[in-house]
């Protein structure tokens, strides 16, 4: 049973049971698709219903930020926590290590890929990074051979949402993977072009605000997140 924050249903799954699950999917014929909304992504669903169905059909969905997790509050079905997408990444990474599964980064400005899959492979002993592409590409058929030439386990989709999910959902099967995992900006954080907040910060769920001093050009995106938080409240006085 899935818990609908919004409109979106998640899995309420602590991360070690996001990555128990997902290395299940790892051991039945492809493609799994894990996808991890954070508030934004869950209002850009509710005004786009492709990327809303293409959610619901996701084999895991993991709530990625605080926002979901006061909104599971507010709506009185409590989420059992946060289970950030780059966390989630790096756990599944553990494991693919222990098990040999291949893993392949796609996604960020030319470059970026190769320098996280060097930094990953350093993090994560035995970790088997198959290939690597940038994801500013035109075509995406030749893309998808590459990851399919490539003997993928397991992709990276790191091309900002909704882009990633429906590049997934259109061309999983094509790759010959068996899970794609939609992880936004990872890539960037991977290869150490964007820090991310201290372990202080994220305890107390501010994230969000550590990347909008980091970064101000985000501030439009996290402004939307007091509408988030109202329309929880709102869904909760209706009843829904
Ligand atoms: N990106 C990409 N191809 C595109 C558009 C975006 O590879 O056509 C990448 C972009 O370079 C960045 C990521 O997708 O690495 C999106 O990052 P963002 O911080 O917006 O995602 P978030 O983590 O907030 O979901």
């Amino acid at each position: 049973m899935r818990t609908d924050i919004l409109g979106v249903a998640f899995d309420n799954v602590t991360l070690d049971e996001a990555v128990n699950r997902a290395m299940a999917l790892l051991e039945r014929e492809g493609p799994h698709l894990v996808v991890t909304p954070n508030a934004e992504i869950v209002q850009q669903a509710r005004h786009d219903p492709e990327f809303a169905r293409l959610i619901a059909q996701a084999d895991l969905v993991l709530p990625d930020g605080v926002g979901v997790i006061y909104a599971s509050k507010i709506l009185g079905c409590p989420l059992k926590g946060r289970v950030p997408g780059v966390d989630f990444a790096c756990a599944l990474m553990d494991h693919m290590a222990q098990t040999g599964k291949r893993l392949f980064l796609l996604g960020a400005k030319p470059g970026v890929a190769q320098e996280a899959a060097r930094r990953l492979t350093a993090q994560h002993p035995g970790l088997a990074v198959c290939g690597v592409h940038d994801g500013y590409f035109q075509e995406d058929v030749p893309v998808a051979q590459i990851i399919r030439g490539a003997g993928a386990d397991v992709v990276f989709v790191c091309l900002g949402a909704p882009k990633q999910e429906k590049w997934a959902a259109a061309h999983g099967a094509e790759t010959g993977a068996r899970l794609l995992v939609g992880l936004g900006g990872s890539l960037d954080v991977f290869a150490g072009q964007v820090e991310r907040a201290p372990e202080s910060w994220q305890r107390l769920g501010l994230e969000w605000l550590y990347r909008t001093i980091r970064q101000p050009s985000r501030f439009r995106r996290v402004a939307k997140l007091p509408l988030f938080l109202f329309s929880a409240v709102g869904a909760r006085i209706k009843g829904k």
